[in-house]
């Protein structure tokens, strides 16, 4: 007799079958439900966690075959083992059974001796399989917990930080009194690392957003040249400082984008960014678009930079990923910036990749939907409705 008890699932229409099952099930110390009906048996296991289930295939209506096939794709009842009990001792109908999910077979009459042995085999997969999900919906919950605790975080702590830039700031200004003596670069450094610690935060609380599947975007037409505008005038006293050439080739015609303003403006901010700090004085940055066939935008932001070993290569999407090269090092980063754009343009549907080399430069391109696109998608979608 089993050292566990275990819950078993009959199907059979015949019911002098279903009644030998059950007995040698029960001698074995187990439990038994029995069924006559391949779509009850599937109800069934929609309300029970069964530890396996005993499955005859010649079954009028839903055959065992139809059982298996259901089952095959099912999000929660995929992993149920599946005995396959049958008078068919011919080999392809047990190939076919075993490549539909069924995990074994047994032919009947059925044997006491091997029925107990499958019983086994399949408890224990039952129970490892139960337990490695337990350990993962702990490690989900977890994670969870860690990314909605860092959200409420960051959102708690970039008020007081807004406050204590627009202190220095105001400070800086002279209003309240006149700044002497080394104070006006002590104030410039307080703004330059609290602005430092507010991009760290609004990358951390956005990364945690996309973990939780929280992020929502706000799906509407936008001007590529209207956001490259903006992103260029965050990164301009960068490009300027560093007395880099900065070029933009975006055709007159281009579609405008089907994407979220304020995303885009931050997936182009950090490509530019990257470029213009990655990129020595004197270097070029140049941003550039087009339409593809598939009517997505293409968008490519290549730099005369420092390029990226083959090594970096693997890893340049990775959070918290930078390189260990001197030249990234010395400019201020995180790692979350690629990590997040990566997330950004694919939940808008895009891609993103690179092609670089090493003391050369780098381009990095982006492909988002374009509008004419969105247009036509909805179009199709559309007639398939009506
Ligand atoms: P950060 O710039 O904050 O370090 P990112 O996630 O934006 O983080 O980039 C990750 C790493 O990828 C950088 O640290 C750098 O090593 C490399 N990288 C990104 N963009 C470029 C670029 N244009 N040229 C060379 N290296 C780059």
């Amino acid at each position: 007799m089993s050292t566990t008890q275990a819950t078993i699932l009959i199907v059979d229409d015949i019911a002098a079958n279903r009644l030998v099952l059950e007995r040698m099930v029960r001698a074995h110390g187990h439990q038994s439900v029995s069924t006559d009906h391949g779509r009850a048996a599937i109800e069934l296991m929609q309300l029970h966690n069964f530890d396996m289930v005993l499955l005859d295939i010649m079954m009028p209506g839903m055959n065992g075959y139809d059982v298996l096939t259901e089952l095959k794709d099912h999000p929660t009842l995929q992993h149920v083992p599946v005995v396959v009990v049958s008078a068919l001792n011919d080999v392809e109908s047990v190939a076919r059974c075993v490549l539909l999910g069924a995990v074994d077979y047994l032919f009947k009459p059925v044997d006491r001796i091997l029925l107990a042995a499958r019983i086994e085999a399949c408890l224990v997969r039952k129970r490892l399989r139960d337990r490695e999900q337990a350990a993962y919906m702990a490690v989900r919950d977890a994670n969870t917990a860690k990314s909605e605790f860092i959200s409420l975080v960051s959102h708690e702590l970039k008020n007081p930080l807004t406050a204590i830039r627009g202190y220095a700031d105001m400070m800086q200004y002279g209003t309240f009194g006149p700044i002497v003596g080394e104070q006006a670069d002590c104030l410039s450094a307080i703004s330059e690392l609290v602005g430092h610690m507010g991009t760290l935060l609004s990358d951390l609380s956005d990364l945690s957003l996309i973990e939780v599947g929280q992020l929502r975007l706000e799906l509407a037409a936008v001007l590529l040249d209207d956001v490259v505008a903006m992103a260029r005038k965050s990164v301009q006293r960068s490009v300027s400082e560093k007395g880099q050439q900065f070029h933009m080739v975006i055709p007159t015609d281009l579609p405008q984008l089907w994407a979220d303003h304020v995303r885009v403006r931050q997936i182009l901010t950090n490509l530019l960014s990257n470029a213009s700090k990655y990129t020595p004085a004197g270097g070029s940055i140049t941003f550039s678009a087009r339409q593809t066939h598939g009517n997505m935008i293409e968008i490519a932001v290549t730099d005369s930079g420092i390029g990226i070993s083959a090594a970096d290569q693997i890893h340049i999407f990775e959070k918290f990923f930078r390189s260990p090269d001197t030249a990234v090092r010395q400019e201020r980063g995180t790692g979350l910036g690629l990590n997040i754009t990566q997330l950004l343009v694919e939940s808008h549907g895009g891609k993103i990749w690179f092609e670089s080399i090493l003391n050369h430069g780098t381009t990095f391109y982006v492909t988002l939907p374009s509008a004419e696109r969105h247009l036509a998608v909805s179009e199709s979608f559309m007639k398939v409705m009506s």
